[in-house]
């Protein structure tokens, strides 16, 4: 498994071709050793739903890659950008299938290079089936002679303009022109679930996509301060949530009203404080959220100093509230380089729409930035912790999404 060509070469005005199959190569999941069959079925799964309605008559998983065989009217631009969110793809390309013939694969191959503009190219050939007649670096001078020959181009093994690609498994041989970047990591679902507390704003969102990654299925909180507020903040997770939905296929987000519950906490918590109460509340009720729906984690989108809430002594006290592990994806990230990776999945865009979520009602001016757990566990004594958490579990509302 390589890394993506960086390919220059561009297509010239002539009929387009019309790719047989997608080969999807994986990456870390090679490493898997015992477990390598069930991260590969969970793959294929993903890529079956994945690919749902844009023509793919079946999914093979030949030796180190999996191959998507295409109708002939498959929509390959809906393909491609369905692939790319495909969790624990690390590259994949749309390709040519052949018969394993030497003469079939090269005149293929010259037909196809015709179609492009290039200067330079190399061949790499990848060759699964040993009791093929020549060896890689024969085909790769024999083809490559022969595309020179066709094209005039020149060929350059350490950054050429244009690279095909030919594999050859027993029974057939594919080839392709371009490799195209995977999200990479694992399979969405193979990890097992979490509950991620989900705002409107930049950061969660980018923290469960990096969850997904890492092979989670996500369950998604989102506090809301409706009908305090304008339903916007509903509206943004809703949509975010949509986003996400393309790396795992079916969702299920909570709204969970949390107006009420910071209205009570505002009588009786004095103000520098009731950050700190409102974030331990979220974490109790996602917490029996996600007992409900067999999450073992938390997620959240934090990243250490950025905000009050966020300094080491009150992520700590708000930690003291939760038994479940409270995972933390974004905590060692710059603001801006999160905003980068919300801008590279989707997501920034909705992020940026002004709303006032539940963060913003009833926020001191100046909230504390070193609580201990014991101050803020005297400062909860004002309160019904469990009615409170019993309110918002018993009032959120399930929105069900699901991709395509
Ligand atoms: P974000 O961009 O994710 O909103 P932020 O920088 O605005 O983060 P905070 O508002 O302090 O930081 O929120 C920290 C984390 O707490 C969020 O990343 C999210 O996981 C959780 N959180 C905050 N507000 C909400 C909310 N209304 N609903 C669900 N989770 C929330
Ligand atoms: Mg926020």
């Amino acid at each position: 498994m390589s890394a993506p060509d960086n390919n220059r070469a561009e297509e010239t005005a002539g009929s387009p071709s019309t790719p047989t199959v997608a080969v999807v190569h994986y990456g870390e999941l090679a490493l898997k050793g015992k477990n390598r069959p069930a991260f590969i079925s969970q793959l294929i799964k993903n890529l079956k739903r994945a690919t749902e309605g844009c023509g793919v008559r079946r999914i093979r998983n030949l030796t180190g890659r999996i191959v998507l065989d295409l109708e002939p009217a498959a929509d390959r631009a809906t393909l491609e950008d369905r692939l790319r969110r495909v969790m624990g793809v690390a590259n994949y390309s749309l390709g040519f299938k052949t018969p394993p013939v030497t003469e079939e694969i090269q005149e293929a191959i010259e037909r196809e290079a015709e179609r492009h503009r290039f200067r330079s190219f190399r061949i790499r050939t990848k060759r699964a089936d040993k009791t093929f007649p020549l060896t890689s670096p024969e085909i790769n001078a024999k083809i490559g002679a022969a595309v020179r020959e066709r094209t005039g181009a020149s060929v350059n093994l350490d950054d050429p303009e244009f690279t095909i690609h030919i594999e050859i498994l027993p029974g057939e041989a594919f080839f392709y022109v371009e490799r195209l970047p995977g999200a990479g990591g694992l399979p969405a679902g193979i990890s097992g679930k979490v509950a991620v507390l989900l705002s409107g704003g930049i950061d969660s969102p980018v923290a469960t996509y990096r969850m997904m990654r890492r092979g989670c299925e996500a369950v998604l909180v989102h506090f809301h301060a409706y009908p305090i507020l304008p339903k916007t903040s509903q509206r943004k997770a809703r949509e975010l949530a949509e986003v996400l939905t393309r790396s795992q296929y079916h969702t299920r987000l909570y709204l969970v009203p949390f107006g009420d519950i910071q209205s009570t906490v505002v009588t009786c918590v004095p103000g520098p404080l009731r950050v700190v109460v409102y974030r331990r509340l979220m974490i109790r009720i996602a917490e029996e959220i996600a007992h409900k729906t067999h999450a073992k984690a938390l997620v959240t989108g934090e990243s250490l100093g950025q905000v009050a809430s966020q300094t080491l002594s009150n992520l700590t006290t708000i930690e003291a509230a939760a038994t479940m592990p409270i995972l933390r994806p974004l905590i060692g990230m710059d603001k801006q380089e999160i905003a980068d990776e919300a801008a590279r999945i989707g997501t920034f865009e909705i992020s940026i729409v002004p709303d006032q979520d539940c963060c913003t009602l009833f926020t001191p001016k100046h909230p504390a930035t070193r609580t201990t757990v014991r101050e803020i566990e005297a400062a909860e004594t004002a309160l019904d912790v469990p009615a409170l958490v019993r309110q918002g579990v018993e009032g959120a509302e399930v929105v069900e999404i699901a991709f395509p």
